[in-house]
């Protein structure tokens, strides 16, 4: 995955031949992506593009902020017990939508926002809250990215502790969840949470990047 950053950040993709006719054929019979991602919907950030991979290899879920809820962990569930995918990476991003708009309802509390909506802040909340109530508070700028990052570990925690299915398969099969953010102004995926740095040459590999 790191290999494939590397790649987007560079400008060398390889887009066009993971798209390809004879790929799309040949994941048409059937598909083992070699890793789970859980992103946010946010425009400037899809998967494919910035890990540099194509079709079948990146099992995507996005949604605003990136939040676990019941059917994102089902989600994670489904290609893991069914494509026996061993890598699930929570990707947050800078400056998220879903961050700001949590900060700014918690600073100044609006009726106005529609109760789906809402599901999403709530989800949100308790880690901006959290950071709110230390001197963060005076730092728009360390507030946002901490709270980025912050949001990113609990939702990674909630897919490591949140299911039996998932968390049988950390412990007997070797699933690992771990945590990233991508910068909007780099490109660059820096992968903060979860991983073990003795585990990570073996995860290259596997990971075919
Ligand atoms: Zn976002």
């Amino acid at each position: 995955m790191r290999e494939g950053n590397r790649r987007f950040v560079s400008e060398v993709r390889s887009q066009h031949m993971f798209a390809s006719e004879a790929r799309r054929n040949e994941v048409a019979a059937g598909q083992e992506p070699f890793a789970i991602i859980l992103g946010c919907s946010d425009s400037r950030v899809p998967a494919e593009i910035v890990f540099d991979q194509g079709l079948g290899d990146l099992f995507v879920i996005r949604v605003a902020g990136n939040i676990v809820a019941p059917s994102q962990i089902g989600s994670v569930e489904f290609a893991a017990a069914r494509y026996g995918t061993r890598l699930v990476v929570v990707l947050g991003h800078s400056q998220c939508g879903a961050i700001l708009a949590t900060i700014e309802q918690l600073r100044q509390p609006t009726e106005k926002q529609s109760r789906n909506l809402h599901s999403i802040v709530d989800r949100v909340r308790p880690s901006v809250e959290a950071l709110l109530a230390t001197d963060l508070r005076h730092d728009p700028d360390a507030l946002v990215r901490d709270a980025v990052r912050a949001n990113v570990r609990v939702s990674a925690s909630h897919l490591r502790h949140g299911s039996e299915v998932l968390e049988e398969l950390i412990e007997q099969d070797g699933l690992l969840v771990v945590g990233a953010e991508y910068s909007l102004e780099t490109g660059v995926v820096d992968f903060f949470d979860g991983f073990v740095e003795m585990d990570e040459p073996r995860l290259a590999t596997e990971a075919g990047d």
